[in-house]
């Protein structure tokens, strides 16, 4: 098998779309064969010559890596009197594979037997496909001796699992192992958080790399006017599908007092995280109760009205005996005074001998209110 572990994707669709028209592509090309795929010359060429042919059309020499791959080469190629060149090579006196730097033990169970045996220089490695002995076994070869190249051709790269997992290959077959916060066979979709509650009296804005409520998305919090926020202003949906932190609270802005009004009572309950902060007043027994009954917080921290006092009952009936006695006394001097202005006015419209003389008695004031028709003042 044969790993390539990639980077975490940048934006998801247009991953999709590459990785939609890559898997198209792969299947005109390799009929309908995904994963990793083997390649020969007929040629024979050196060592470094069969690596460059391989790198050039396909990927590299073939890395094996376990019995099932070896069965599957022996069984498949065609019997070459001079046998394939795969990717080993003695590299500072460790046999190792070109194509990942893994070291292989001199006693691996894939050599045949009594190799290797470094009989002539031999710093490279050929398998024996479908030979008599030693069947699909290694043998340590001269680099410089003429073989068939044996290529593979890998199917993973950096979007097969959408930039966003690890690409493993087999013959024929590749797998993707998804970084946290994907998944799907080719790592295609991010991780889903459930859309987070909103707090009472406030808003939320989200967005993020692949959705608004996605792995890796943001979402700040905001309160209304008049509402402080409590809590963490952000939160992000991680690999799991959860928020990090809880939601905030909108909290609403305490209004100061109101005072208790003497000779009476106040009673608040609620709360102005809830906007229901109200007070209600109360007088003593003998006392009246003047001004609003109820007051509530409002969001911007002020009461809806303002505190009210307690005048006690005697207080408040000589008050209104003083207005009405004070009400009823402009009245009738409003009245006398009206009356006098219209007989003035009568008694200049008369003839001379008409007017009354200046010794005569005066008209009872009464009389002239009598004759008017207060109705229709
Ligand atoms: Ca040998």
């Amino acid at each position: 098998m044969r790993n390539y572990r990639v980077s975490l994707r940048q934006g998801s669709q247009q991953v999709k779309v590459k990785w939609f028209l890559i898997l198209i592509c792969d299947i005109l090309m390799t009929g309908y064969t995904l994963g990793w795929t083997y390649h020969y010359s007929n040629t024979t060429m050196d060592w470094a010559t069969a690596r460059q042919w391989c790198n050039t059309t396909y990927t590299d020499l073939v890395a094996i890596q376990n019995q099932n791959e070896i069965s599957y080469l022996n069984k498949t190629l065609p019997r070459k009197k001079d046998y394939y060149w795969i990717g080993i090579r003695k590299i500072n006196g460790t046999w190792t594979w070109i194509g990942t730097n893994e070291k292989i033990a001199e006693k691996d169970g894939h050599w045949a037997e009594k190799e290797p045996n470094n009989k002539l220089h031999e710093d490279c490695v050929e398998i024996y496909i479908k030979r008599d002995e030693d069947e699909g076994k290694w043998n340590d070869e001269n680099c410089g001796k003429q073989k068939h190249p044996l290529c593979f051709k890998a199917h993973c790269n950096a979007t097969t699992c959408s930039n966003a997992g690890e690409c493993t290959e087999t013959i024929n077959n590749y797998t993707c192992k998804c970084a946290p916060g994907f998944k799907g066979p080719h790592c295609q979709d991010a991780v889903q958080c459930e859309r987070p509650v909103i707090p009472q009296y406030g808003w939320m804005d989200c967005n993020g790399p692949h959705g608004n409520h996605s792995y890796m998305s943001t979402c700040k919090f905001h309160c209304a006017e008049g509402f402080s926020l409590q809590g963490q202003p952000e939160r992000n949906c991680n690999a799991s599908g959860e928020w990090t932190g809880s939601t905030p609270v909108c909290k609403g802005v305490d209004c100061k007092g109101p005072s208790e009004p003497k000779d009476g009572y106040v009673n608040c309950s609620g709360s102005s995280t809830t906007s229901s902060l109200a007070c209600e007043f109360s007088c003593s027994k003998g006392f009246l109760l003047l001004g609003p009954k109820k007051v509530t917080c409002n969001p911007a921290g002020l009461w809806t009205g303002k505190s009210p006092f307690c005048a006690s009952f005697m207080y408040v009936a000589a008050a209104f005996a003083g207005t009405t006695i004070l009400s009823t006394s402009c009245f009738l001097f409003f009245c006398l005074m009206h009356c006098r202005k219209r007989k003035k006015t009568v008694q200049k419209r008369l003839p001379e001998e008409d007017r009354p003389q200046p010794d005569e008695e005066p008209e009872d004031v009464s009389n002239c209110m009598e004759e008017e028709n207060w109705e229709e003042v």
